[in-house]
């Protein structure tokens, strides 16, 4: 399918937030998430035909990308169900310098063993990925931008290179991949 014809499920959009990962950020929340997780905020995200199907070049212009944010969230829902559309938003986010983080309920180890071409794209220009199901049993609200003490922010490049998961050293800043690729 032409990327102008790719269309993506969402739940939502919220064009500046500082909660959804480090500075100030473009938030897409995905509609539709199968991992069901017990006392999750969002389970009007469950249903994968809630929400609104939008072309992905309508999710980006409702975005309002502008300067002064640090990258774009892609957020559920389960982003990793609609891998297409999540990489189509990520290029775009990395064509105007921008970093991109995914929150997602699989954990690092389920998403190497789905062998997604697809998936494989997307993380080679994903900065920071918080993964694994909210577990309310682990749930701590100190935690910065997870909810749970199982869920890891993995610095996806070093983990990449490392091929296992390395935490994000939140004051070491942010490896937005492809970067000094010259994608
Ligand atoms: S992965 Fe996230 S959106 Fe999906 S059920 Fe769990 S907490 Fe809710």
């Amino acid at each position: 399918m032409a990327a102008e014809e790719l269309s993506i499920q969402i739940a939502g959009i919220i064009p500046e937030s500082i909660v959804d990962g480090p500075g100030l950020r473009a938030v897409v929340f995905f509609q539709g998430c199968p991992h069901r997780c017990p006392g999750c905020h969002n389970q009007e995200t469950w249903d994968p035909q809630g929400g609104q199907r939008l072309l992905v070049d309508e999710v980006w212009r409702r975005l309002r990308y502008n300067p002064l944010l640090s990258g774009i969230t892609l957020s559920g829902g389960e982003p990793l169900v609609q891998p297409e559309g999540a990489l189509a938003l990520a290029r775009k986010a990395r064509t105007v310098q921008g970093n991109v983080m995914i929150y997602t309920g699989y954990t690092w180890e389920e998403i190497s063993r789905m062998n997604s071409p697809v998936i494989a794209e997307l993380l080679k220009m994903t900065a920071l990925l918080v993964d694994g199901p909210f577990l309310i049993g682990e749930k701590d609200d100190a935690l910065p931008f997870r909810g749970s003490r199982n869920q890891r922010i993995i610095d996806v490049q070093a983990s990449l290179g490392k091929q296992s998961p390395v935490l994000w050293a939140q004051n070491g800043g942010i490896n937005h991949g492809l970067a000094t690729t010259g994608e």
